[in-house]
Order: structure tokens, then sequence, then C-alpha cells
């Protein structure tokens, strides 16, 4: 039976390289039928701003699997990216990179490297809420759930098992960002209890990517928050040789897109000597996603095999190694004319997925109890202290100023005349309960809030935004004030 697709061949040298896989997996006779969408540049330029037209939507959801050339996106503030956009509304949660070295037909200072990225692909700072907020601040808020967390851990050790993979490695910065990269790197440990089978460690991002850049035969698979994960693939591509030759698999419960991790390069486009590989290589995973492993091992084994002939594409193309040097189309043929040998000493690649993660989320009892509310104001005065004594004379004893914070530092009380302050100032209100000098939080009614915002909006004090302060089962659900 054929399995219809939907494929955007892209920009810049998307036409090309999709054209050239398209003809190899016609050519492997893989049975695939292709519905085409057109999004990104033109898209973008009809007026639509996240590049996708209403109808390929429909188009998307009703096939299911999506093979996606790289895509432009204009500059400029009014567009928004189509890749993101794809992989939020579609719940593509999962986007597994993998990259390895063909060393020696493929020069890379690695020879061992075979390391997996599994990137958390909805949440993080990549769901798009930035704010500017005073004159002098701009914010960008990083947002990760429990259940998004839960997923993209299981996904990473289902994968494991099902490539028969040694080691998952958790990268998070959670010595600095204790509540986001802290909840995923326990969750990590927790999930990974199901895992006996299967190595685990957590490591610091900083230090983790650079262990990958030079040691990355110490990696296996690695798992890591969305904007982590976009920088390390693109590192760990690079090692491996070119990012012409890496794919990636976005995987979401039921709908799922593959494509190349670079960008459409539009420095070498229309030349027609793009390297087809990297979409290639995602068109292999996309056939294992749809059940036709034996197609994409003969598509691999062809594709290793041209490797190893030395037939190369310019980006890959070294004296001693490569016998010829050939463009996009040329190399399509030399893979297709391969279809049905196999590699001498290149191994097939691992392009499984992991299994559907079939378990449910379910909310953890818990008890919630509102402690107190930071309040951002926008101000320009001359001192943290002059700050202070306008709040608390407007307050009126509804609440109790706690603390102030210029960009996260303490200036109030006791702070440093050294610490430079912007015009973005956190004053933490507590209840009047709170004894001074503790980090104890008794709770607070929610009119309160209220009626303390409209005291300091009465005294000309201008708060830009709000953030409840909450204790979980008496655990604080906030962080404190560098100094508090
Ligand atoms: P984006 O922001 O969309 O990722 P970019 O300009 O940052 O785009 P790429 O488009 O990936 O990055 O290009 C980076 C470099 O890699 C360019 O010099 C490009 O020519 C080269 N490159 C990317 N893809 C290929 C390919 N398939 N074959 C050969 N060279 C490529």
């Amino acid at each position: 039976m054929s399995t219809t697709i939907t494929v955007a061949k892209g920009d810049g040298i998307g036409p090309e390289i999709t054209e050239a896989v398209l003809r190899i997996l016609d050519a492997a006779d893989c049975g695939l039928r292709y519905d085409f969408i057109d999004v990104g540049e033109r898209a973008y330029l009809a007026g639509h701003s996240s590049g996708i037209p209403p109808e390929a939507w429909t188009v998307l959801r009703r096939n299911a699997v999506f093979l996606k050339g790289p895509i432009t996106t204009p500059q400029g503030s009014g567009y928004k990216s189509l890749n993101v956009t794809i992989r939020k509304t579609l719940g593509l949660y999962a986007n597994i990179r993998p990259c390895r070295s063909y060393h020696p037909f493929v020069r890379t200072p690695h020879p061992d490297m075979d390391v997996v990225v599994v990137r958390e692909n909805e949440e993080d700072l990549y769901a798009g809420i930035e704010h500017r907020q005073t004159t002098d601040v701009f914010q960008c808020l990083k947002v990760l759930s429990l259940q998004g967390t839960e997923k993209i851990v299981r996904y990473a050790f289902e994968y494991s098992r099902a490539n028969a993979r040694r080691k998952v490695t958790c990268l998070v910065k959670d010595n600095i960002m204790k509540l986001t990269d802290g909840m995923f790197s326990d969750m990590f440990r927790r999930i990974g209890r199901e895992y006996p089978d299967i190595g685990q460690e957590v490591q610091i991002i900083d230090i983790g990517t650079a262990r990958v850049a030079t040691q990355p035969s110490r990696y296996d698979v690695i798992v890591t928050l969305n904007l982590y994960g976009d920088i390390l693939s693109d590192v760990t591509a690079e090692l491996a040789g070119s990012v012409g030759l890496a794919g990636s698999a976005n995987i979401g419960d039921r709908i799922s897109m593959f494509e190349a991790i670079h960008g459409s390069a539009p420095d070498i486009a229309g030349r027609g000597i793009a390297n087809p590989s990297a979409m290639l290589n995602a068109a292999s995973m996309m056939l294992l996603h749809v059940d036709q492993p034996s197609k994409a091992e003969v598509i691999q084994n062809a594709w290793l095999r041209t490797l190893e002939d030395g037939v190369h594409t310019a980006d890959i193309h070294q004296e001693g190694a490569s016998r010829q040097c050939v463009g996009t189309h040329d190399f399509a043929q030399a893979v297709i004319a391969r279809l049905g040998r196999k590699p001498s000493s290149l191994r097939s690649a691992d392009l499984r997925s992991g299994t559907n993660l079939a378990f449910e989320y379910r909310r953890p009892p818990t008890k919630r109890e509102l402690c107190g509310v930071d309040v951002f104001v926008c101000d320009d005065c001359t001192t943290p202290e002059a700050l202070a004594r306008r709040i608390e004379g407007a307050l009126d004893g509804v609440l109790r100023l706690k603390l102030i914070t210029n960009r996260g530092v303490r200036v109030w009380p006791d702070g440093f005349p050294e610490t430079s302050c912007t015009d973005h100032w956190r004053c933490r209100l507590v209840s009047t309960d709170a004894d001074v000098g503790t980090t104890a939080y008794p709770p607070i009614g929610r009119t309160s809030i209220i009626e303390a915002l409209s005291l300091l909006e009465r005294a000309g004090i201008e708060a830009i935004k709000t953030e409840n302060l909450y204790l979980f089962d008496g655990q604080r659900g906030f962080s404190l004030g560098q100094g508090e």
C-alpha cells in the first residue's frame, strides 16, 4: 500500500536537494505519493506571517508525514519562523539529530563520533514570549512544563532502547536555573530509574558542550532543552564533517516532520552544487517512521557506498579521499546507481526513532498556596532607598515590601552603591506577618494583591508586570533574590 506524504521543496538550495532526494526515493521504489505544498519565502511575501498559507495546514494534518526542504525566513520583525510555528502547532515535541563521522571518507577531527541529540522542540525560550518592559529592559520568557519535560526525557530513553544505545546524557544549566533546568534534570533522574539498562549522567551544558566538541566519543545520546539542543546539534553536525550531512526528525504523537538540519544556503543556491545527503538522511529516518525499514536500509547502504567510492559534493570533497567532485544531480545519480549495493567498511546508520510513547501525563496532586507577589516597577528613581520609601508609604499596611532587586540583584535593603541599576525594579511584596530577615513566606489573599496594586498606582508608582509567588506543597515555586 502506498503512503502519501506532504513535501515542501523549500527555498534556496531546497528545490535542488528535494528533487534529488525524491528521485532516489522513487528509484528505490518506496511507493510514496507526494502532496506538494508551497510554504516559505513565497508564502511570507504573499502576506502569511508564518510562511504557511491556510490550505497547507489541511494537507499537513491530512498526511501526518512531512518531508520539508530548508526555508528562508525573510529579514524583518514581521515574519515568524515557519519551523518553530510548525513544530509547536503540530505538537512535534522531539527533535532527533543523529551526527556520526564517515571517516576516512569525510574529513573529521573525530573519527569515532556517533552522537544523537534529542532536543526538546516546543518549549523553553522558543515559546516566543518576549517583551520590552521598560525603556531599558527586554525580556524573553523561558517556559518549561512537567508534561513537556517528561515526554522528551522518556522519548530519549525509548529511542536509546530502540537503537541499542548505551547511555543518555542530560545537559542542563541547573546550577543557575534551579527551578527550570533543575526540574528537567530531576525529571531525567526520576524517569531514568525506569531504564536501569541504559547508562545515565547529568552534565552542565557549558562544559558538556566543550567536551562534546573535543571528545564526542564520550557521548552517545544527549537529551537537552530546546535552545541548548539547537546550538549543540549544529556543533555536532559540523564536527561530523559538514552541515550538509545531518538529517533530523521532528516527532509528534500523530504528525512528524523530516528535514535537513542546515538552512537554505542562499550563497550556493541555484548552482547545482549543494549536498543532498542531509535531506536524504532525513528521508531515511522518515522511511523507518512509515515502517519501511528495508527501503531505508537499501538507500542508506547505497549512500554510504557512494561516499566510500569517493563520489563527493564540493562541501566534503578532499584531495586523497575523493575521486570525483560532483554536483547535486550527479550525486543523486551515483546513489541510484548503487541501490542494492552495500558499503564495505562504513556501518549502516541507526535512524530508528523511538517507539510511540503511550504514557499518560497525570498532574500530581499539589497544594498550592499564594504567599506574595513580585511587582515589577518602571521607575527612573535616584536610589533604591527612595523607591522603597515611596512603596512602603503607599502600601499602608496591606502587604509588606520585602526586597527590591534590579536585574536579579538585591539593591534594597542593604544594597551596594556599586550595583548598576536600570529603570526596571522587581519589588517583592509579602504578608505583613512575614518575619523580617527570614525566608519564610506566610500565605496571603488574592485580593490583597489587587489592593496593593491600586495603592501603588494611586501613589504614581507604575507596575509593568506582576508575578504571583506560590508555595507548592510547602516548597517555594520561585527563586530567592540574589542576596535574599
Ligand atoms: P539558517 O539560518 O537558515 O540555518 P544559515 O545561513 O545560518 O541558514 P545554512 O543555510 O545552513 O546556514 O548555511 C551555512 C553554510 O553551510 C553556508 O556556507 C552553506 O553554503 C553551507 N551549506 C549548508 N547546507 C549545505 C549543503 N546541503 N551542501 C553544501 N553546503 C551547505
